[in-house]
């Protein structure tokens, strides 16, 4: 048997997935963002350039296309954004957009964590406003708690000033671990002078709680600019009557990263418990290729993060029924052309059916009709078709009438 790709899945029922999706962009496009599309396949270097060739996901990560090491199948999708604003000579900011699609990064699989998995990427192109950091939060807010029910979830923020700030806390943070050296982890070790903000990411306990308790703040080095926007962003969301925790140690995984920063996360989801994550980012447009910067907000929804979480509470939610179906059943194979042309005519008018062409022994057929969950069993024997009739079974009351062929549509839509 050829198995599936480590890390890959197949999903046979995409209900849920359909829901997600739908009711994302429906809430989106309410908030006038526009849908775009862009590439699976990306050039390397798009992703070196804005990520950071320090970066988990540039160093250990990436799916590069054999024979081309300079395409890969991409990894997130703000880069792209950020080239297709860019490579496409966009003039009206803000440029409010969102995409959906498969991302591949070659991580050790585990529950919520794949190796190709789903993100909607939002992202508000050319915007200094601060505000607009927090209207985006508060539309992610309200998707997850309006339009998909959850209600066991926590917002963390925090705020990374501009590029001044960190360059300045960097240095801060530098002594701290070089007076802890001997209580930190070897990774941390590296981290501190290769990519020294990354410390707040270990996973390590010790080194957690050491950064979590000791370790400098970077909401108290912020300049006098930037310290009146963090106080901005939060009286904007206490306004917006959105709950949230700030957490001095959350910095986000990828380089480009400034000023704002948050994820979703919540307790049902296990050790991978981020679901959405996002924040402000300034220099992206301008390392891609523009000349000019453009301070910019964005946020990634990770979907099977969504999906675990939908699962539990699926009964509550109003997923779409699928449509009623007719089974059609020519007792005889004589009887087979007229069956599936009687299935073309309801199709034609709206109404699903399904001619029975397996099998040719009437019980098996009306057992195959109830096994695919018909409304009606549409039969049709030799007698029938003499007299341009069908002998129509209610499949839940059991009840039978003959009816003209031509009567069938009327009936069906009733
Ligand atoms: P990031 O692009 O790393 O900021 O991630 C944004 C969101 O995407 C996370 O909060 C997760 O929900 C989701 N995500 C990231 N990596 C994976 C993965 N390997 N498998 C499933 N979901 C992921």
């Amino acid at each position: 048997m050829i198995k599936r790709v480590t890390g890959t899945q197949d999903f046979l029922d995409i209900t849920l997935l359909n829901f997600i999706i739908e009711q994302t962009k429906k809430y989106l496009k309410l908030h006038h963002f526009s849908e775009i599309i862009v590439p699976i396949l990306e050039p390397t270097e798009l992703f070196k350039r804005s990520l950071g060739v320090e970066t988990d996901v540039v160093k250990k990560e990436m799916y590069l296309i054999s024979g081309d090491e300079n395409i890969c199948l991409r990894p997130e999708a703000t880069a792209s954004t950020a080239r297709a604003f860019v490579e496409n000579g966009i003039q009206t900011t803000p440029w409010k957009v969102f995409t959906w699609g498969p991302m591949f990064r070659h991580e050790r699989p585990q529950k919520g964590r794949y190796r190709q998995f789903h993100q909607v990427s939002i992202e508000v192109i050319g915007t200094n406003a601060i505000a607009q950091d927090a209207e985006v939060i508060a539309l992610l807010d309200g998707l997850f708690s309006k339009m998909l029910a959850f209600d066991s979830y926590a917002l963390l923020i925090n705020f990374l000033g501009c590029h001044e700030d960190r360059e300045a806390f960097k240095v801060e943070l530098r002594k701290f671990l070089e007076t802890h050296i001997n209580e930190i982890c070897d990774q941390c070790k590296v981290r501190k002078d290769t990519n020294i903000m990354r410390v707040f990411d270990c996973k390590n306990e010790k080194d957690k709680e050491l950064y979590a308790t000791q370790a400098p703040k970077i909401i108290q080095h912020l300049c006098s600019v930037c310290s009146t926007e963090w106080q901005e962003l939060q009286e904007l969301l206490e306004l917006l009557s959105i709950s949230f925790h700030v957490q001095p140690t959350l910095v986000r995984g990828l380089d480009y990263y400034q000023k704002t920063v948050f994820e979703f996360v919540s307790g049902n989801l296990g050790a991978q418990n981020a679901f959405c994550g996002g924040g402000r980012y300034h220099q992206l447009v301008k390392i891609v290729g523009a000349r000019e910067d453009q301070p910019s907000v964005g946020a990634a929804i990770g979907v099977e993060r969504l999906l675990l979480m939908l699962e539990a509470i699926k009964d509550r939610l109003p997923l779409p029924q699928p449509p009623a179906i007719q089974a059609i059943i020519p007792v005889e194979p004589a009887q087979k052309p007229i069956a599936m042309l009687v299935a073309q005519e309801l199709i034609k008018h709206g109404i699903a059916a399904q001619t029975m062409i397996e099998s040719d022994s009437l019980k098996s057929m009306m057992r195959q009709a109830n096994r695919i969950g018909a409304q009606h069993a549409i039969i049709i024997g030799p007698e029938e078709l003499a007299k341009k009739e069908a002998r129509v079974k209610n499949m839940t009351t059991g009840e039978e009438q003959s009816l003209k062929q031509t009567e069938l549509v009327q009936f069906l839509m009733k």
